[in-house]
């Protein structure tokens, strides 16, 4: 067995969607597993449609994801000449023709085909046109052809879907060369699949009713055909086609929204690909359990509420360090500065049971890092009143005196408890308010510890000459 070569071929026309990155992640996953070679390829010949912007932004979804490729970017657009080469083949073997139909012709050949209630296809016209013929036509714009064998079946054993067979009377001799010179997409395909060597094409299931025209390229181009595996689609909620209407469809909306990007693989490659019961995997143990064995021949049904358990669970099992980075650059698309507040690593372990996102998370921490807090209105009625003043003196106090690590603050606590003849439940809720401007901050010993010492007497200053003023 030859090693193991799989491709991930992106048209540049738009974001990466979660379908695209579930094929990604798929190929990406077979070939770490095999040791093999992850190549990507950006099929940009439709010049009109594809965007460098778009390019970039596959490119940085791919990176966020993890998905780095062994070989490429391939960029199509720089193998055009190749392309020219394998179609000039092609004529001159005589398995491909010119084509001078115009489109009216076409059309009106299509429009008469449907309206007898037939297939349209091409009628093979020029299919056989003798040298004479092609030399008259000499200067008229044509279409390069692929001659396709009429006649038999194209079969694939696919790895996920098993035995397809199509009857060859189906495929009509397809465009391999527009007029302008380009190229078309089943012809390309082939060419880059074959001489960059993939022994596995692996891809959206939207592609099976090109397979069987692609084998027969193979096979004119003499290429051997690789093994063929076609991925169901992802569906919404009602069963249609997974769209915008459905929610975020793009990669990267997921990060804004303040997901991991350790989550949403998880999900994807569970859309589709079961091992037991299990729920939760590491990208090491994807490598090492991911089969195709295991995905499902039906289409799987895109579920925000399980993305959104695997984010909660990612955030709360995550790092604090590489957490706290991130909570910086949500924090700053908040419009807070976390450059001269509280340690962000530490920020991120009071609220990492309590966030089910980033984007979450950063409005939670929000408080540690503002200068002025706000207070909502019945809140400060409630808890920040000339009855609560002695509260605040004496932690004021308490806490400028003692020694400031979790043991200390705890006792500071306890002196204030002494001093006001309070119990903690009088006390713990107007200080989270005091310290935070609400009343649902994380436990207050924390809070305290967090915000440090400095802060925290600053915003009790500030309480008590607003109670006082
Ligand atoms: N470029 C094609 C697409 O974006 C994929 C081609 C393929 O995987 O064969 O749908």
């Amino acid at each position: 067995m030859s090693e193991l070569r799989v491709r991930f071929a992106p048209s540049p026309t738009g974001y990466l969607h979660i379908g695209g990155a579930r094929t990604a992640l798929f190929n990406f996953l077979m070939a770490r597993q095999a040791q093999g070679t992850f190549i990507l390829r950006i099929e940009d010949t439709d010049v009109e449609r594809s965007t460098q912007e778009s390019v970039d932004a596959i490119l940085n979804a791919m990176s966020w994801l993890g998905l780095s490729c062994d070989e490429g970017p391939f960029y199509q657009s720089d193998r055009f000449d190749l392309y020219k080469q394998k179609v000039q083949q092609l004529l001159e073997e005589g398995k491909a023709y010119k084509c001078y139909c115009s489109s009216e012709e076409l059309d009106a050949k299509r429009e008469a085909a449907m309206a007898s209630g037939d297939k349209p296809r091409y009628d093979g016209t020029c299919r056989e046109l003798a040298d004479e013929e092609h030399e008259k036509n000499a200067n008229r714009p044509y279409v390069v052809r692929f001659k396709t064998c009429p006649e038999g079946e194209t079969s694939f054993n696919d790895r996920i879907k098993g035995t397809i067979t199509f009857n060859n009377a189906e495929l009509d001799d397809m465009i391999i060369q527009r007029s302008d010179g380009t190229p078309t997409y089943n012809f390309v395909v082939v060419v880059d699949d074959a001489e960059m060597g993939l022994n596995l094409v692996l891809r959206g299931d939207d592609h099976v009713n090109n397979t069987p025209r692609q084998i027969q390229i193979y096979q004119a181009l003499g290429y051997p055909v690789p093994e063929f595996a076609h991925v169901p689609m992802i569906l919404g909620s009602d069963k249609k086609r997974l769209s915008k209407r459905h929610g975020a469809t793009s990669v990267m909306a997921y990060r804004d929204m303040g997901y991991l990007p350790e989550a949403l693989v998880n999900y994807l490659v569970r859309l589709g690909w079961s091992h037991g019961d299990d729920e939760i995997f590491s990208m090491d143990e994807l490598i090492e359990k991911f089969s195709l064995d295991h995905v499902g021949r039906s289409a799987s049904v895109f579920n925000p509420e399980k993305l959104l358990w695997l984010n909660e669970h990612y955030i709360k099992t995550g790092d604090p360090q590489r957490l706290g980075a991130l909570l910086v650059e949500y924090l700053a698309a908040q419009g807070i500065d976390a450059k001269n507040g509280p340690d962000p690593a530490a920020v991120v372990v009071t609220l990492q049971d309590r966030s089910k996102t980033l984007v979450e998370m950063a409005e939670k921490a929000a408080f540690y890092y503002q200068d002025v807090l706000i207070y909502d209105e019945q809140v400060q009625e409630k808890f920040l009143t000339p009855e609560q003043r002695p509260i605040f003196e004496a932690l004021l106090d308490a806490l400028s005196e003692c020694v400031f690590d979790h043991a200390g603050i705890e006792n500071a606590f306890q002196v204030v408890l002494e001093r006001t003849g309070l119990k903690f439940g009088k006390v713990g809720q107007p200080t989270r308010v005091a310290l935070s401007g609400g009343t649902s901050a994380p436990g207050i010993y924390e809070v305290v510890e967090v915000l440090g010492r400095g802060r925290c007497l600053e915003r009790l200053t500030t309480v008590l000459s607003r109670i006082n003023g």
